[in-house]
């Protein structure tokens, strides 16, 4: 029932994450409603964060010879006279943007900082973009000063890498780009204000909607793993419910006679290697057939699902009942010798008086009663399982024949023993 519900909301949620799809397809750079945008930032931040983590070694190595070639070639390129002014600038810019990389990497791997990972990334980003132009900008060497258009790569970088909302990222690049002018200004350095406000400005807004277009499609991809991981949800919850169907019995909700096959094969290996003693009782209702035929099918069904309950809630967790057939039931008692069996089944037949309910039309008792066999195996006498069982069945019959709604017990002698080790051997 558990399982149907979560298949029917889960069919819901796949409908609604079409339906978002379809709209999303549609309209071209618009968010999606909440709470699927909210959902797809988290998604996106983690993705980037996890891009980092995925490439850390590879963009090191990367950026190492990148600046190794860059500080050796502007050593060459500064004029002599302003070698010690400007190569130290070259030297802590390059610094700066292997710095900012490592805490980016660091953010990402430790789980506390990730949460914050968006905010690490703006605040490194638009450090980098201001350090970076500074430094660069202040320098003597024309050629030097010329490499500030860089700054549209961090700006790009900034928009791509990072996985925050292109307008943070459009905020933090003005917020970087007006620092930048202040700084000019009280540092009487002069630059052409045009060329800076068009760098600055034209990377800002390249970068947004560069963003823009990538971030619609980013939303598309997010919604189709979406479905699939619902549709997978789905499969899941069918695969349970067919598994469900395959060991429990439909109407009393308890084990069925192939998992009482599985579970008497492992209660009986086990008790074989622990050399430990394993009762079995099989259980029958009396007159149940004159029960049907004067109450109806329909309370016959309610009686046996009382019955399952009540053997169910009797035994211990490590005991084990399933439905055999019909209104029989199966109890398997590991590590249970004859007396401790004999208590069980006496305590699950006086549980069911207890239940106190009407049967006309029983022989022996106005109210429903059961008959038990019960048979233990022994290291003493080792019989096969199925003669274990058949043992119990056997010992049920008596039970029937002697009058009904009392317990008897098959006693496994040699001749039981030898029985098994004759069929053993042909
Ligand atoms: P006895 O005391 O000898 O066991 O008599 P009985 O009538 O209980 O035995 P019998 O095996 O002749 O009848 C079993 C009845 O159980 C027959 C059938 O009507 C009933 N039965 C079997 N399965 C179901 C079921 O799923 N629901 C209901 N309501 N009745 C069932
Ligand atoms: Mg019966
Ligand atoms: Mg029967």
């Amino acid at each position: 029932m558990l399982n149907n519900q979560n298949i029917v909301t889960l069919k819901l949620q796949k409908q609604c994450i079409e339906t978002v799809l379809a709209m999303h397809e549609q309209r071209a750079g618009a968010c999606l409603p909440e709470p699927y945008e909210t959902e797809f930032w988290a998604y996106h931040q983690k993705k980037a964060a996890n891009g980092f983590l995925n490439f850390y070694k590879l963009g090191s190595i990367v950026y190492l010879f990148f600046s190794i070639f860059i500080v050796c070639r502007n050593y060459f390129i500064i004029p002599s006279i302003y070698l010690q002014h400007d190569f130290w600038r070259s030297v802590v810019s390059i610094m700066n943007g292997g710095i900012c990389l490592l805490i980016l990497v660091l953010a990402a791997r430790h789980p506390k900082a990730q949460t914050y990972f968006r905010y690490f990334a703006l605040l490194v980003v638009g450090w980098a973009i201001f350090l970076t132009a500074v430094l660069t900008l202040s320098q003597y060497t024309s050629s030097l000063r010329q490499q500030f258009v860089f700054i549209i790569f961090i700006f790009i970088f900034g928009y791509i890498m990072i996985g925050v909302k292109p307008l943070h990222m459009f905020i933090v690049g003005l917020l970087a780009s007006a620092a930048i002018f202040a700084m000019f200004f009280y540092l009487h350095i002069s630059f052409d204000s045009v060329v800076l406000f068009r760098v600055f400005f034209g990377s800002n807004l390249i970068g947004f909607a560069i963003t823009k277009v990538i971030n619609h499609q980013e939303r598309g991809s997010f919604l189709k793993t979406k479905l699939i991981e619902v549709d997978q949800e789905i499969l899941k919850n069918y695969n349970n419910q067919l598994l469900k169907l395959s060991q429990y019995d439909g109407l009393t909700s308890i084990a069925n006679r192939r998992s009482l096959d599985d579970a008497l094969e492992r209660y009986y290996a086990l008790a074989r290697a622990e050399h430990s003693p394993l009762a079995v009782l099989f259980i029958d209702i009396d007159y149940f057939k004159a029960y049907n035929d004067h109450y109806g099918h329909l309370q016959g069904d309610q009686v046996l699902k009382c019955i399952a309950q009540v053997i169910q809630h009797t035994i211990r967790h490590q005991d084990f009942v399933a439905r055999y057939g019909g209104e029989e039931f199966v109890v398997l008692l590991p590590n249970s010798d004859v007396d401790q069996a004999y208590l069980v089944a006496s305590r699950i037949s006086r549980a069911v008086d207890e239940l106190s309910i009407h049967h006309e039309k029983s022989e022996i008792n106005p109210y429903i009663t059961i008959s038990v066999g019960l048979a233990v195996y022994t290291v003493e006498y080792p019989v096969s399982a199925n003669q274990l069982l058949s043992f119990a069945d056997q010992a049920l019959y008596r039970a029937k024949a002697c009058g009904r709604h009392q317990i008897c017990r098959h006693v496994i002698s040699d001749e039981d023993h030898d029985i098994e080790s004759k069929q053993k051997a042909t």
